[in-house]
């Protein structure tokens, strides 16, 4: 099936900003979140082409290779870890590797194929609030696995069953070919790469040597992480087969929309209405923060959308550091609702006024704009 446009999937043209992927990313993610969608195979689908999607177009580097090469430049040659994501595997640390493939490798390829058959990587999509993102927090998150076969600890056999040497691999797990030039070499089709022939396969698990189970755990999710970032939980994996390691577990973060703030990286924002006396008089006012309120002191003359900076009321870094600031940007509200008495007040503030706009900076500057323009015009 031919893949969709990474660009297409999060609805955006190529030469998008870091900031509108983002953006596009964080309200797919969130509108097709499987938590809000339950049961939907559709979503579900969904779901994952975005995230695919912004695993490549969200990383420099990687953007970089797809604008240039496409999906080829995440195409692994099989036999990886991970499958049932479609390219999730090629995602993690596969960079390198895909591209030493692309440029000359070399035939031969001296043994880069000798791994044992471990078990998939597996992802989680987790949602948190911002506060649990800001501060850090612990999840107890519950999946569904294959894991260890508890009857035959793994091994794949009755407990009274003969296990010899594979016959057909002698115990290599490996099958080389040779055509031609080229010698390739594949898990043996016989013991599916274990090496060992169970006479008497375990009837829990057919000689698999892992069932499907249910697993709960503990996520600690560090203070600061932002939607996409990846926790990797190794070995959290599904098992692998006869007893081979398991893979690891991604858990990957979405960070739900607050009422209040707005998170750009390490610094929140956030719209504070105040009334136009305020704004003319200045004064204090309140502030929200992630840990209560806060006042702030804002100058007289102050004009609607100026913003004002709270240092280190932000986020900090998961890797350490300081924390950002928040940036509260002060709305002044248009009274509403006034009786005959304020209204009278009010007309008897604007006849004080000259009429020469020194009251009114903008206003002054606006109309002046106006007057060029249209004088501009007429000389034409
Ligand atoms: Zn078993
Ligand atoms: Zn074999």
């Amino acid at each position: 099936m031919a893949k969709k446009d990474y660009y297409e999937v999060l609805g955006l043209q190529k030469g998008a900003s870091e900031n509108d992927i983002k953006r596009a990313y964080k309200r797919l993610a969130s509108k097709h979140h499987p938590d809000k969608n339950q049961g939907s195979k559709d979503a579900e689908e969904k779901f994952k082409e975005i995230n695919e999607a912004y695993e490549v177009l969200g990383d420099a580097e990687k953007r970089a290779a797809y604008d240039q090469y496409g999906h080829a430049a995440f195409e692994q040659g099989g036999g990886g870890a991970g499958g049932g994501f479609g390219g999730f595997g090629g995602g993690f640390g596969g960079f390198e590797d895909i591209f030493s493939e692309m440029f000359g490798g070399g035939f031969g390829g001296g043994g880069r194929r000798q791994r044992v058959v471990r078990g998939d990587d597996l992802r989680y999509d987790i949602e948190i609030t911002l506060e649990e993102a800001v501060k850090g927090c612990k999840k107890d998150i519950r999946l569904s696995t294959l894991a260890e076969c508890d009857t035959c600890h793994g091994t794949g056999a009755e407990k009274d069953s003969k296990v010899e040497t594979c016959p057909h691999c002698h115990g290599s797990g490996r099958i080389r070919r040779q055509q031609g030039f080229f010698v390739s070499e594949s898990v043996c089709p016989s013991c599916h790469g274990s090496g060992k022939k169970i006479e008497k396969p375990c009837k829990s698990c057919h000689g698999d040597g892992r069932v499907q189970k249910a697993k709960n755990l503990s996520v600690t999710i560090p203070a600061g992480v932002d939607t996409g970032n990846q926790l990797r939980l190794s070995g959290e994996g599904a098992a692998g087969e006869n007893g081979a390691p398991a893979g690891d577990l991604y858990v990957v973060i979405h960070v739900r929309d607050h009422e209040i703030f707005e998170r750009d990286g390490s610094n929140l924002y956030c719209e504070v209405p105040i009334s136009f006396t305020q704004a003319a008089l200045g004064g204090d006012i309140e502030v929200p923060t992630l840990e209560g309120k806060l006042k702030l002191k804002i100058p007289a003359e102050t004009q609607t959308g100026k913003l004002f900076r709270v240092r280190g009321k932000g986020v900090a870094s998961p890797r350490g550091g300081y924390a950002g600031d928040l940036i509260c940007k002060v709305i002044v509200e248009t009274p509403v609702k006034l009786s005959e008495e304020q209204k009278e007040l009010l007309r008897k503030l604007e006849e004080s006024f000259d009429g020469k706009g020194k009251h009114r900076p903008q206003q002054e500057g606006f109309l002046d704009s106006v007057k060029n323009f249209f004088s501009n015009l007429g000389k034409h």
